[in-house]
């Protein structure tokens, strides 16, 4: 099978975020068939549709032979190994894995929506995409950077270089 590029956004507002998403891409790095190819700056964002404490996001790039339903599955499992439990809709999450896009592919069944149906609402998806991808394309819905400037009442902050590092020793 052909290698597809697919997009994953990772979240994570409990625990130590900054370790959670460290540790998940080198989950994401280990998942078979499959390559990353690029991790985008880490930024805090104000919860959106959700509880608790601000997020901590980012999107990986990864090359991957895994069927899209395969690659959730691969997703939902790392979540779990992070402890996530689902008390309520939209409850804090100690891990979060989207998987946004999948090649060009459109996909719409009862457990996967490709691209992620709310994708363009969101610039915590948005902003590090398009760092990694300033040109990718939204099947059905065109640039992706085109629907940033809409989204710049939510509050998101890049994390500099050096906090990163001070918070993962
Ligand atoms: P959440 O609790 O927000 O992580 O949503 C997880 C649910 O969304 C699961 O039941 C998935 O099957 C479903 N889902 C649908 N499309 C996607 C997608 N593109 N990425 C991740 N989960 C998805």
């Amino acid at each position: 099978m052909q290698a597809n590029l697919a997009y994953i956004g990772i979240g994570s507002n409990l625990g130590d975020t900054i370790a959670t998403i460290h540790s998940a891409i080198a989950a994401l790095e280990k998942l078979p068939q499959t390559r990353l190819i690029t991790t985008s700056s880490f930024f805090q964002s104000a919860p959106y549709e959700a509880s608790g404490n601000d997020f901590m996001n980012a999107v990986v790039a990864i090359e991957t032979t895994l069927t899209p339903a395969a690659l959730l599955e691969h997703c939902q499992s790392v979540e779990l190994t992070f402890g996530r439990e689902r008390p309520f809709p939209n409850a804090p999450r100690t891990l979060d894995l989207d998987l946004l896009l999948y090649g060009h592919e459109t996909i719409n069944n009862a457990s996967l929506i490709v691209p992620h149906p709310r994708m363009t609402e969101r610039a915590f998806v948005l902003l590090p995409l398009c760092e990694i991808a300033p040109e990718i394309m939204i099947p059905g819905k065109g640039l992706a950077i085109h629907y940033l400037p809409q989204l710049s009442q939510q509050r998101i902050d890049k994390l500099q270089v050096e906090t990163l590092s001070t918070n993962t020793r």
